[in-house]
């Protein structure tokens, strides 16, 4: 079977099996083989390896995926393309198609199953829809995955990729720096695919850790950072009293554990939240956690 990964192999499977790309499942469909080999190598994937692709479409990426894995389990929410499916994978006896909504499974017991006793290796040209709930639901199992390499908006990936005191950094900055280490691989442009995405995108190979970069309470931590973010333009103090929730409870702080806890890591009263690194935040919330 030709490369699908072409205009024209992609018309053809559309026009055959009657399939227009769903909006609401965040269809775009790549048509540039130079950019789904390019994906393929940032994950690093060998014959050793399993690999849970999210969203595989019309299989332009899973038959590519299948010929350099040991296996490949691909998770398609749109019951439409089974019959396409069927026939862009029928040479591919390592592949196993999951018809359901990523979100809905159980990332832990789905790596337990497919993973060939190692962490599974995740690729994804992600729907752009749910881009940011997926992602926390795959870094979320630490131990799942050994990396994560997906095609995201490019505005999502420079947050992702943001450093410190730049106009992206935000909690979702720290949120990828707690589980991996993020590295843009290539952007890529609208023409490449079918339908054209009104916006660039870019792929990242995001590398797990093994243990967290950081010591803290994991959950003291992402409510402080959740509440320094609640309101951008204010100040750590003015975020953390008036917004750590923390279990679905509101803490009340007072002005001075803040301000003691910041003053102890060396940073100033009127210091925002996106001046703060990871270690930084790390320090500080163990400092007001045991403060308060
Ligand atoms: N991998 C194909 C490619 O690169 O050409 C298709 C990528 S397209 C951007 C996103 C794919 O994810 C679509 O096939 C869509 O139906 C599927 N999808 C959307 N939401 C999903 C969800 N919640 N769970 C699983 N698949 C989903």
């Amino acid at each position: 079977m030709p490369e699908l990964c072409t205009p024209g192999e992609t018309l053809r499977i559309l026009d055959k099996y009657g399939i227009r790309a769903r909006k609401r499942y965040g269809q775009n469909f790549l048509i540039d083989a130079n950019v789904v080999h390019a994906i393929v190598a940032a994950a690093g994937i060998g014959p050793d390896d399993c690999v849970l692709e999210i969203g595989p479409g019309i299989g332009s990426m899973t038959g590519i995926l299948a010929s350099a894995a040991r296996s490949v389990v691909a998770v398609e929410i749109d019951e439409s393309l089974k019959d396409v499916l069927a026939e862009t994978l029928a040479g591919h006896g390592n592949v196993e198609v999951i018809w359901n909504d990523v979100l809905k499974l159980d990332m832990k017991e789905l790596a337990d199953r497919c993973g060939c006793g190692r962490p599974l290796k995740c690729v994804a040209n992600l729907p752009y829809y749910v881009t940011t709930p997926i992602l926390m639901q795959l870094l979320a199992e630490r131990g799942c995955f050994d990396s994560i390499t997906i095609m995201v908006q490019k505005e999502v990936a420079d947050r992702i990729c943001a450093s410190p005191g730049s106009k992206d950094y935000g909690a979702l900055t720290l949120a990828v720096d707690y589980y991996c280490r993020p590295e843009k691989v290539l952007d890529v442009q609208p023409s490449c695919f079918i339908p054209r995405p009104g916006v660039v995108s870019s792929v990242l190979n995001l590398k797990a850790f093994g243990a967290p970069p950081v010591k803290a309470d994991e959950r003291f931590l992402f409510a402080v950072i959740r509440a320094s973010f609640n309101q951008r333009r204010k100040t750590l103090v003015n975020g953390v009293m008036n917004g750590l929730t923390v279990d679905g409870r509101r803490l009340q702080v007072p002005r001075a554990a803040v301000e003691n806890a910041l003053q102890t890591i060396g940073q100033p009263a009127a210091v925002r939240g996106e001046n703060l690194s990871l270690g930084q935040f790390a320090a500080f919330s163990e400092e007001l956690r045991r403060s308060l």
